[in-house]
This record gives structure tokens, C-alpha cells and sequence, in this order.
């Protein structure tokens, strides 16, 4: 038996009503791509499968590859399924989706990578048209910032995306029992807003920057990486008030803020 590796953060779906809910909120037509990180046992592989997705599967931990390999030997061979020994985090986006085909990526992830796999995948050259991903509760809940809170997580997303909730989902449905309840969200949309890399460099910039101590006020927090004046002009030309948080500002907003302080 493989014993679970926290370090990985191996948590295992037991709940087949979950699993089948993530394939169904995937909506995919059959022979479409789609990528899954971190397999683990299979269990979402083989219902992807199923659904009739073409599936690459990209797993880190070794001592899965062997079992992930007997279990599909079929739909490896059928060219249905092509196992990927690797970590998702030194994988070039650009080599799992190579061409102009569209693809889904599909996942119940280790929650110790979810930034930045969302990061890399929505800001990649062929980013994928939906990503699908169970994340913890409380993650899922700041990139929606249903609270009407912005963070730097949820305005990395939304500028690419429209994030939805597709459902909650509590601890017990994995094993072994993870210490958090965790959700399934799907990323929709995706699309590129930047006129160039310049500009999208920019907008990161000035959203880091804006969020860098929380205690300050924006215009503070923006004052070390342009001029006082530049950053004075900016909002009085939007018409933002000086004492304006970074987090009660809208996307739409960050997005005039940090054309209008290009850099
Ligand atoms: N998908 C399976 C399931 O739903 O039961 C397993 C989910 S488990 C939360 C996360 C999986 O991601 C594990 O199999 C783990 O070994 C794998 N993993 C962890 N870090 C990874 C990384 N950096 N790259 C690829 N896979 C990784």
C-alpha cells in the first residue's frame, strides 16, 4: 500500500458523487484536452476519461507512476492517456499544450502549488479555455472575494478569468482527512487583456506594489515605485480618493491605475 506523502499534499478523493461533479462542471466533448495535474491514484483520471476527454496526466510522486501505468495500460496505449512523470512546477506550459487546440485543465490539486500553477497557467501563451480546480475553502473564497475584498490572488485571476464557485466541499470526503474543507471553482473566459508583455508586467507591478503593506493606504504603497506626483495625477484623473485602500479597489479600476502609471 502507498502511504499518503503530506509533503505532497496527498489527499485523496473517496467521494465518487465529487468526483462526478467536477467532470460534469468540466463539460467536455469528447476527444477534447484535457490536462490534469497531479493524478494521485486515478480516480478523476479514469472519470475524465470516461466523459470521453483525451487526458494528459502530469504526477510527481514516483512511487505512483508504476500503479497510474498498470491501471491505464489501455488508454496509455489507445493513445488516450499520456502519463507525465514530473512536477508541474518546473513544467513548461508551453510543451503540455503545444498547438492552437483548446484544453481544459482539470484538477484536485496539491494545495501547497495552487498559486502558482493558476499564475502560470492563465498567464501562459496557450492558456487553457476553462480551468476546473479544487482548492481549499478558503482560497476558493478569497479569489471570489465575495466579500467585495480584493487581493493580489483575486485580481490575478480575475484579470484573466471569471472565477464561479461550482461547490463546497467538506474534509471528509478525502483521505486522509485534510485539516481544511476545500471547493471546487472553475476559472471561465480565459482570455488575454494585455495590449503587450510590458503592460502585463506593468499591471503586476502595480497591483504588488499596492498591496505591499496592508496598513498603508494605496497611494503610499504606490509612491515607492512612482512619483508621488505621477501617482497624485493618476488618481485625481480617475478620480480615486486619496485615502483609498488597495483592497476596495475594483479590477476595472486597477486596470485604468495601472495604464495610467505605466512604467
Ligand atoms: N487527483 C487525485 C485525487 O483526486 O484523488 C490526487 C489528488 S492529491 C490532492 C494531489 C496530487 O498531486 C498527488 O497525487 C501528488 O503526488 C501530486 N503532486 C503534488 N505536487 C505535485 C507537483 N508539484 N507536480 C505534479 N503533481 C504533484
Amino acid at each position: 500500500m502507498i502511504r499518503a506523502k503530506k509533503s505532497l499534499g496527498q489527499n485523496f478523493l473517496i467521494s465518487p458523487r465529487i468526483v462526478g461533479a467536477i467532470v460534469d462542471a468540466a463539460n467536455l466533448k469528447k476527444g477534447e484536452l484535457a490536462i490534469e495535474i497531479g493524478p494521485g491514484k486515478g480516480v478523476l483520471t479514469k472519470a475524465l476519461l470516461d466523459a470521453g476527454a483525451r487526458v494528459k496526466a502530469i504526477e510527481k510522486d514516483d512511487r505512483l507512476i508504476p500503479v497510474l501505468a498498470e491501471s491505464f495500460r489501455d488508454d496509455i496505449s489507445r493513445k488516450n492517456l499520456e502519463l507525465i512523470h514530473g512536477d508541474i512546477l518546473e513544467t513548461n506550459i508551453e510543451s503540455l499544450a503545444t498547438g492552437p487546440e483548446s484544453y481544459k485543465v482539470i484538477a484536485n490539486i496539491p494545495y501547497y502549488v495552487t498559486g502558482a500553477i493558476v499564475r502560470n497557467f492563465l498567464s501562459a501563451k496557450e492558456k487553457p479555455s476553462e480551468m476546473i480546480l479544487m482548492v481549499q475553502k478558503e482560497v476558493a473564497d478569497r479569489v471570489i472575494a465575495r466579500d467585495g475584498k480584493e487581493s493580489i490572488l483575486s485580481l490575478s485571476v480575475k484579470v484573466y478569468a471569471k472565477p464561479e464557485l461550482i461547490m463546497n466541499v467538506s474534509r471528509g470526503n478525502f483521505f486522509p482527512i485534510p485539516n481544511v474543507d476545500s471547493a471546487v471553482i472553475r476559472l471561465a473566459d480565459i482570455h488575454n487583456p494585455f495590449a503587450n508583455k510590458k503592460s502585463e508586467e506593468n499591471f503586476f507591478e502595480i497591483v504588488r506594489a499596492g498591496f505591499a503593506q496592508k496598513r498603508k493606504k494605496l497611494s503610499s504603497n504606490l509612491s515607492s515605485v512612482r512619483e508621488k506626483e505621477t501617482v497624485a495625477a493618476a488618481f485625481k484623473k480617475l478620480g480615486m480618493g486619496e485615502n483609498t485602500r488597495a483592497e476596495d479597489v475594483p479590477l476595472e479600476s486597477w486596470i485604468l491605475l495601472s495604464e495610467a502609471l505605466l512604467g
